[in-house]
């Protein structure tokens, strides 16, 4: 080993889903919207004036967030943005998860909640959900550093109410509960509402499933003017720059669309609720699922097989090989016809 390698920040990063470069494959891998954005956004798109390019973007994305300050009920100080709801948790751990006290997270949780506890040197402790993957409001409720969980829960699916939810944050006063809401809108109830109770509550949500913009890479966090403002402060010590103008346009079209965005996530969750039925008939169990994928296991079949026999087949949902999660694919929900596909497929592959 070299001397300088004493001195570098080493981590095991973050493995994100397949991203293959064949169209032709049925991707039910990583979570994306199965349709495509909203009408303004691809307005936006053909008639952009490439000659602001030049300029900087608005480095406080003033319009978007003004944007979805208004579809959310809350003054526009309450509203942080970042590149992906990815940028957003990481620029919030290390503003707020500073203490020597471990923060608190799921045993199955969100894949790149530890890495960025590593990459920060936070120190963590992992809270094991109970055999239905849900949280024990008990192990919540003890000294720590912060807390985070999404709800619903990744990969699982299960959603915890909101009653649940508020036991810990109000417990946790003296800490930053941070709620990952990447999948709140396949049915779940948003905790925003508990913003006017608890000043210690950042709410984090995203653009990437709900909104179908995945690749523009849009997240947003609302949380009390002052927990904004400190999240500013680390943003604008890092890079001020964050969300290029295009994105930032496309945001605003997308936020302003709300009837669009209630016909395409209201067709996931019938989509998902038809997948649900047709994959019990196929001796799948799975925990209730509020999000826009379910996690599922076989009564006979070992989860690997079938998910290389899918794979063989051109359909790609997710597989970690990992401690009581590795008898489990996670198959996000696509468009009907997908999903009939990946029934036809699986049929062959339990049945013959
Ligand atoms: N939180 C959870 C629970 C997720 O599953 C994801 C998607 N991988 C994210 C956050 C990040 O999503 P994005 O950066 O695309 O907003």
């Amino acid at each position: 080993m070299k001397n300088w390698e004493n001195n570098v920040r080493r981590v095991s990063p973050y493995v994100p889903g397949e991203q293959p470069k064949d169209k032709n494959i049925i991707k039910l891998n990583t979570n994306e919207n199965p349709y495509p954005p909203s009408k303004g956004v691809i307005k936006i798109l053909k008639e952009y004036n490439a000659d602001s390019l030049r300029l900087y973007p608005d480095p406080s994305s003033e319009e978007l967030v003004n944007a979805l300050a208004d579809r959310y009920g809350v003054d526009p100080s309450q509203i942080f943005v970042g590149v992906g709801s990815d940028d957003v948790i990481s620029m919030a751990f290390m503003t707020f998860f500073n203490s020597d006290k471990p923060i608190i997270f799921p045993d199955i949780t969100y894949s790149f909640y530890d890495v960025w506890a590593d990459v920060y040197n936070i120190p963590f402790e992992r809270k094991p959900l109970d055999n239905n993957f849900r949280i024990n409001e008990k192990d919540y409720l003890c000294e720590n550093g912060g807390i985070i969980f999404p709800n619903p829960n990744a990969p699982t699916g299960v959603y915890e109410s909101l009653d649940k939810i508020e036991k810990i944050i109000s417990y946790n006063s003296d800490v930053i509960v941070m709620i990952d809401e990447a999948y709140i809108d396949f049915g779940g109830e948003s905790c925003i509402p508990l913003l006017k109770k608890y000043d210690n509550l950042l709410i984090v949500q995203t653009f990437s499933k709900s909104r179908s913009l995945a690749g523009a890479r849009i997240g947003f966090a609302i949380g009390n003017k002052k927990l904004i403002s400190y999240l500013n402060d680390v943003k604008f010590s890092v890079n001020s720059y964050t969300i290029n103008s295009i994105t930032q346009q496309i945001g605003i079209e997308a936020v302003k669309d709300e009837s669009y965005f209630k016909e395409t996530t209201n067709r996931i969750i019938e989509t998902r609720e038809r997948t649900k039925a047709n994959l019990k008939k196929l001796g799948f169990i799975f925990p209730d699922s509020k999000s826009n994928f379910i996690f599922a296991s076989h009564k006979e079949k070992p989860a690997k097989a079938i998910y290389e026999e899918l794979k063989k087949r051109r359909i790609y949902v997710r597989y970690w090989d990992k401690p009581r999660i590795n008898n489990f694919i996670r198959i996000t929900i696509g468009t009907d016809k997908e999903m009939e596909k990946l029934i036809y497929a699986l049929e062959s592959i339990l049945i013959g």
